[in-house]
């Protein structure tokens, strides 16, 4: 399917793997430039060679997206962004009564001022432009709390505040901005926390596995691909009516009727 965004502008935000590499992969098939960043400077520019395949121009931008030095350098890089897709890492799990002030600082950081700081950036060229897309990579955390994920739980919170309210200030100007939810896929990140999990009850990164299949209506883990796709449709000229969204990627695990 022809999205109709070819030749557009994309940054990519932690996309050298996992959702954030999908994301980047599903546009570049759509035609899109790209600007994508992460911190591991070799892993950043494997990914672009493997991105420039699909024949698009990819700006690789490594260092810390949560220092606005980054933040600053993406958006110089791409000039003047169609697309805006915001990721970073995810908070460590743990206990709420193990978290100081310095911890949900640093969570708040990650995911929640720095999509702020950039689409602050970012939105009043699209604005000008009369057309923009920007994509939040959340969690289903916003929908239905993960115990051991109380700083993401709190962070990601306050960011679907601010795209609730922000997004209907900026539809009018042809400029769309809804989050994706994803439950688990199978990334790096999702081996981490299972890793921790098999470690903690004495079994194997497989037995955790089933026991999390069992938990999840379709009985697997999604695929950057398919984040990626749903990533891109949001992104598409078909997509300008989807507007202040939280949209669900976890295979049916968060059981409610809305
Ligand atoms: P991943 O496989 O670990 O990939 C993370 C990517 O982000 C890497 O490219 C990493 O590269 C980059 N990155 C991390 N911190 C960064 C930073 N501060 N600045 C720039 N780049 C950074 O993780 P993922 O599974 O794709 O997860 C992406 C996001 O979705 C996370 O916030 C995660 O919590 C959330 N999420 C994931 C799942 C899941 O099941 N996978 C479920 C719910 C929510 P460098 O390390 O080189 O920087």
């Amino acid at each position: 399917m022809d999205l109709g965004i070819k030749g557009r502008k994309a940054i990519v935000c932690a996309a050298s793997k996992g959702l954030g590499y999908g994301c980047a992969a599903e546009l570049a098939d759509a035609g899109v430039d790209l600007v994508i960043n992460a911190r591991s400077d070799d892993i950043l520019h494997e990914a672009a060679e493997n991105l420039r395949t699909k024949g698009v121009d990819v700006v690789a931008v490594a260092g810390d997206i949560t220092t606005a030095d980054v933040q600053a350098a993406v958006v110089e890089a791409a000039g003047t962004p169609d697309i805006l897709v915001n990721n970073a890492g995810g908070p460590p799990p743990g206990l709420w009564s193990d978290w100081g002030r310095e911890d949900f600082i640093k969570a708040l950081d990650a995911n929640m001022l720095t999509p702020i700081m950039l689409m602050k950036a970012c939105l009043p060229g699209m604005m000008d432009r009369g057309w923009g897309r920007v994509v939040n990579i959340t969690s289903q955390s916003v929908k239905s709390p993960i115990p051991v994920l109380g700083l993401s739980n709190s962070a990601r919170a306050g960011l679907t505040g601010f795209v609730a309210g922000t997004s209907r200030q900026v539809a009018p100007y042809g400029v769309t901005i809804n989050n994706l939810l994803p439950g688990i896929h199978a990334t790096d990140r999702a081996d981490g926390l299972d890793g921790g999990v098999a470690r903690q009850q004495g079994i194997t990164i497989e037995q955790v596995r089933e026991q999390r299949y069992a938990t999840i209506p379709a009985r697997r883990y999604g695929t950057k691909e398919e984040f990626g796709a749903a990533c891109a449709f949001l992104c598409s000229r078909y997509a300008g009516f989807i507007v202040g969204q939280n949209i669900l990627l976890d295979g049916g695990s968060v059981n409610s009727t809305l």
